[in-house]
């Protein structure tokens, strides 16, 4: 990215506005930029053709449109690609595609690093390095050459969304408004470990799918796995998602990994029904993927296939995640950003 100059990509058809009028540019140049950024995804200023040359000589001394190509592509057997990406001063951030028979996803990051520190998961052992842009986010999908192919993206990379919210809901605001790509909020899952200042204004805010990772619903267990519990217990969390309306377009479902002799057993399975009891929601199990960094082994399948059948035939709808790109390192938290 080029010095100090505005990134362009990422930014709302309100802050284009207020730069256009900075600029003494009339209103509507704003939603020209807005055009060739989202809908021609452009690379340079100079491509804007509609500009007048002295706007677009303006534009260019003062703001870039942040694109960078990923500098490293890896590809599992499965077809799954792990992007990898330069972003702030040296450091790089990962993102996944996920193509499948009927969809194709991209799981991006939103933070370099992060803060949250869970025990299982690699990216939160590394410590935190930054925020990324709303630029930054969108650049994980606008520099990719399956682009035309995307039909989700899930924040489910390196970072933790509530804690980079301003940037995640500019992000998703691109990507759902009709100045933008003009996509379904349907098409976006945003997830968290549930910090509740965050979330607040995340429901608020977004119409977008939540996906919240539970791991485990006992408060003690779950503190010595997620450090987040102390400051927001699942409880807390779980009743501020009960005060809104998860019967319509909107899905919450909670993320569920399977971790051996830990949260595996249908005791936890019992205390996970009783937990969400009444909520109109969905869980999702998945397979840890073991690492060195990590001292967690996984569950055996047959006991991730009882904890999935007592989920199922207690009235709680659950199904197991399919493993993708573990070869890669582009699983679950296994994301490091290391180049
Ligand atoms: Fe952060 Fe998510 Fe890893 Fe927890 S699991 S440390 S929230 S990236």
């Amino acid at each position: 990215m080029e010095g100090k100059k505005i990134n362009l990509l990422g930014k709302t058809l309100v802050q284009l506005q207020d730069l256009c009028a900075a600029e003494g540019f009339p209103r509507f140049t704003a939603k020209q930029i807005c055009d060739w950024l989202y809908k021609k995804r452009v690379d340079n200023i100079d491509a804007i053709t509609n500009l007048s040359l002295a706007q677009r000589a303006r534009l260019n001394e003062i703001a870039c449109i942040g694109r960078e190509t990923p500098v490293r592509c890896q590809v599992s057997k499965d077809g799954t690609k792990k992007y990898l990406f330069p972003v702030l001063d040296g450091h790089f951030i990962e993102a996944v595609y996920i193509p499948e028979e009927d969809r194709a996803t991209l799981c991006v990051s939103c933070q370099v690093g992060c803060k949250m520190g869970c025990r299982f998961c690699v990216t939160g052992q590394q410590g935190f390095h930054g925020n990324l842009s709303a630029g930054d986010i969108l650049n994980q999908l606008f520099s990719i050459p399956e682009f035309g192919q995307l039909t989700n993206v899930v924040f489910m990379g390196m970072g933790e969304p509530m804690d980079n919210l301003d940037a995640v809901l500019a992000a998703t605001q691109v990507l759902t408004a009709d100045w933008g790509l003009g996509w379904s909020p349907k098409r976006i899952t945003v997830s968290t470990v549930g910090i509740i200042p965050g979330l607040k204004r995340f429901l608020e805010e977004s119409l977008c799918h939540l996906a919240v990772s539970l791991h485990n619903p006992i408060p003690q267990e779950r503190l010595q796995m997620m450090p987040v519990q102390k400051a927001f217990p699942l409880n807390d969390v779980l009743a501020l998602l009960r005060k809104y309306d998860w019967s319509g377009q909107r899905r919450l479902s909670f993320e569920y990994t399977m971790f051996r002799g830990l949260n595996d057993d249908l005791a936890h399975a019992q205390k996970l029904v009783d937990a969400l009891k009444g909520l109109d929601c969905r869980v999702n199990l998945i397979r840890f993927h073991e690492s060195p960094e990590a001292p967690f082994k996984t569950s055996m399948p047959s006991v991730i296939a009882a904890f999935q059948s007592y989920l199922n035939s207690h009235g709680v709808i659950c199904t197991l995640r399919a493993s993708r790109g573990q070869d890669i390192d582009a699983a679950c938290g296994l994301l490091a950003g290391k180049e």
